[in-house]
């Protein structure tokens, strides 16, 4: 289960929101066999994710978080709602150098490319946000986003750790300026924030609710709310019935009689779905 506290500080004039994803990440890296590079690509994204979801309003609003790029990764898919997340990458077993800084190279695996957010409100249409990505490191990428497509000026920090057991720390601090505060907010908010230049180091040492009593709490903070998110895939065979029946009977007789059978399988937890002969000519005469 992973977890995200929200907070306010300076009586309300910056939220801060905490989010810790690490069991999400171990999760998924058993269900993908993720090598580390793809861990921290898919935990970061995860991590901003759980930040999308966590500010949905209504509980049957959704969003997805997507980063595209040239690189090896290719790309990395998140999706969700309040409560619940799962993802996937395009490329599972990526492996690169690491950086200068010992850092795995995330933005060498994802490359030039876009982060594009999706969120459907249960409006006519869904909300859609784009930006160019900055570095392809997710952080930048995502604070970009936040202030090019939500006017939200922001710091983020996000990272993952993983030695040869899992993921020992995954998650992230992303702080929001709100409309009315003041330069010298700012300039201590800025300051807290390089205590986080390598988030990773802090988050596996503390965990969030230290993080915040540690760093924020004495800013005239409050905590708002503590909220769990869980890793949860919401395929199922009706979705992908659906989907066969979208592909006209002409289709599914093809692939029938080339195959013997049309299999599916889900991007998100990978679960297979197999539909024979009688199965299929029965979705026709429904
Ligand atoms: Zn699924």
């Amino acid at each position: 289960m992973g977890k995200i506290i929200k907070t306010g500080i300076f009586n309300g004039f910056a939220r801060v929101t905490f989010i810790d994803v690490t069991d999400v990440v171990n999760e998924e890296i058993k269900i993908h066999d993720l090598s580390p590079l793809c861990a921290a690509a898919l935990g970061r994204t995860l991590s901003a994710g759980a930040y999308i979801g966590a500010n949905l309003k209504a509980a049957s609003d959704t969003f997805s978080l997507t980063v595209t790029g040239d690189g090896p990764i290719g790309g990395v898919v998140v999706a969700g709602g309040p409560g619940n997340i799962r993802g996937y990458v395009n490329e599972s077993r990526v492996d690169l150098p690491p950086r200068a800084d010992g850092h795995l190279d995330v933005g060498g695996g994802i490359g030039k490319g876009y982060l594009t957010v999706v969120k459907d409100l249960g409006l006519k249409d869904p909300y859609v946000g784009r930006c160019e990505l900055v570095t392809g490191e997710i952080a930048e990428d995502f604070a970009k986003y936040l202030l090019v497509s939500e006017g939200v000026r922001s710091a983020v920090a996000l990272g993952v750790r993983v030695n040869a057991d899992g993921c020992i720390a995954a998650g992230g601090i992303i702080a929001e300026a709100l409309p009315g505060i003041t330069e010298d907010m700012l300039v201590i908010l800025e300051d807290v924030m390089t205590n986080f230049g390598s988030v990773t180091d802090v988050l596996q040492e503390k965990s969030i609710e230290e993080i915040y009593d540690f760093y924020f709490s004495h800013l005239d903070g409050e905590i708002y709310a503590t909220e769990k998110v869980d890793l949860v895939c919401n395929c199922s065979e009706e979705r992908i019935v659906n989907l066969i029946k979208s592909l006209g009977k002409k289709e599914c007789d093809e692939i029938i009689a080339e195959q013997g059978k049309i299999e599916a399988v889900c991007h998100f937890c990978e679960k297979r779905y197999a539909f024979g002969k009688e199965e299929v000519d029965a979705l026709w005469r429904e």
